[in-house]
């Protein structure tokens, strides 16, 4: 009997091929873990970003914001090799609230810049940034024009951490961007929280995006943020919004003056303008351009770099032993413990914490 009765000889006319088996349902070859790229080495990245070449410029990046061990050292290692190359850039760190305009302005502001050559990078600190997959900051279609540059460098914020940590990651972003001849950084945050302060330990000028007719102008800034300010601008000062805003730059300039004096001997100055309609734009980089000359020429510039390079280094050390002192499994069941002992009142809250330090402090030397 053959396979198939139609192969019989009674049917000279037919015959039917014998079949090939089904091929199984899933790719035997996808199921294979895909073979990791090898890391490159220090030398071909660091070699590659001193040319400007901005694919290896993101493959570092990518490094430094990695949470893997070896890519963090490796980070490391290109960081190291790229410092003696960065510095020569204008840092400039840009806040305000959702919807003052930082994308528009930002926008302009950077063809502005670009608009004699040089190179622009972007970058955000956004320490929500994994709640919102990075859709607030950074991403590139909110500056349209921009991100068709050939000069600019446009990169989300590092995606969230703690807030040190995503502050750390741009912070060793520019110094990448500079080595590849980044001549202009500028950082932009939200208005929102602590993350101006972090934005301020790396710039050399804090630039604040305020908006008129809302009524209470200085009430809804904190303080703090504005006492940053090297320069203060209130955005959207177009149609009818432009006596509102003039009246909102009279009323931060004469709240500016019971402000103490700032540490660099300039002046914050205030200003109006419109991103959208791209109005007074030239005026506020004038400003900035006073203020670069300002601090050049007083020695406030390279002060207030020193004074951030040595913030950096403590904020950092700090940052590691929290970690590795909070991480540590044992630590975490003594602070349990103590702290359910603390909140019964049946132990002190310093016997409680040099229980857990003395613990600590052991199990190092151990
Ligand atoms: P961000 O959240 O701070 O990045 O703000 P956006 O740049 O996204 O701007 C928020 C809204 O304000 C958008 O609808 C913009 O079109 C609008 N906007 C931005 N700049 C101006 C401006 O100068 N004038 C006017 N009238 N609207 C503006």
């Amino acid at each position: 009997m053959t396979e198939h009765p139609e192969n019989d000889e009674q049917y000279a006319s037919l015959s039917v091929n014998s079949g090939v088996s089904q091929p199984p349902i899933v790719n035997p070859y996808l199921t294979r873990r895909p073979r990791r790229k090898p890391l490159p080495a220090a030398s071909e990245l660091v070699e590659g970003i001193l040319k400007g070449d901005i694919t290896t410029l993101s493959r570092a990046v990518t490094l430094v914001e990695s949470l893997a061990p070896e890519h963090y050292a490796l980070a490391q290692e290109v960081i190291e090799k790229c410092l003696p190359h960065s510095g020569n850039s204008r840092r400039i760190g840009i806040t305000g609230v959702p919807g003052a305009g930082k994308s528009t302005s930002i926008d302009v502001f950077g063809l502005h810049v670009l608009r004699d050559g040089g190179k622009l990078a972007v970058l955000a600190i956004d320490p929500s940034s994994e709640r919102t997959k990075g859709s607030i900051l950074g991403d590139k279609t909110r500056m349209e024009k921009l991100s068709q540059h050939p000069g600019a460098f446009i990169r989300p914020s590092p995606s969230a951490g703690s807030l040190g940590g995503v502050a750390r990651k741009t912070r060793e972003t520019i110094v990448l961007c500079e080595a590849a001849g980044y001549n202009n950084i500028f950082v932009e945050t939200v208005g929102v929280g602590q993350s101006e302060t972090a934005v301020h330990s790396m710039v050399d000028f804090f630039l604040l995006i305020q908006l008129a007719g809302t009524g209470d102008e200085l009430q809804g800034i904190k303080r703090g943020i504005m006492e940053m300010a090297d320069g203060i601008v209130i955005n959207k000062a177009d149609g009818d919004n432009v006596g509102p805003a003039q009246l909102a730059q009279a009323q931060f300039r004469s709240a500016l003056h019971l402000f103490p004096p700032t540490q660099s001997g300039w002046s914050p100055e205030v200003l109006c303008y419109s991103g959208y309609y791209e109005l007074g734009i030239a005026e506020v980089w004038e400003m900035i351009d006073r203020y670069f000359a300002f601090v050049k020429e007083n020695g406030y510039f390279e002060k207030k770099r020193q004074q951030q390079a040595r913030w950096w280094m403590y904020e950092t050390i700090d940052e590691q032993l929290r970690k590795n002192f909070f991480g540590n499994e044992r630590v975490e069941e003594l602070l349990k413990k103590n702290e359910g002992l603390v909140l019964a009142n049946r132990r002190s809250s310093f016997a409680a914490a040099a229980e857990v330090l003395k613990y600590y402090f052991d199990s190092l030397k151990a």
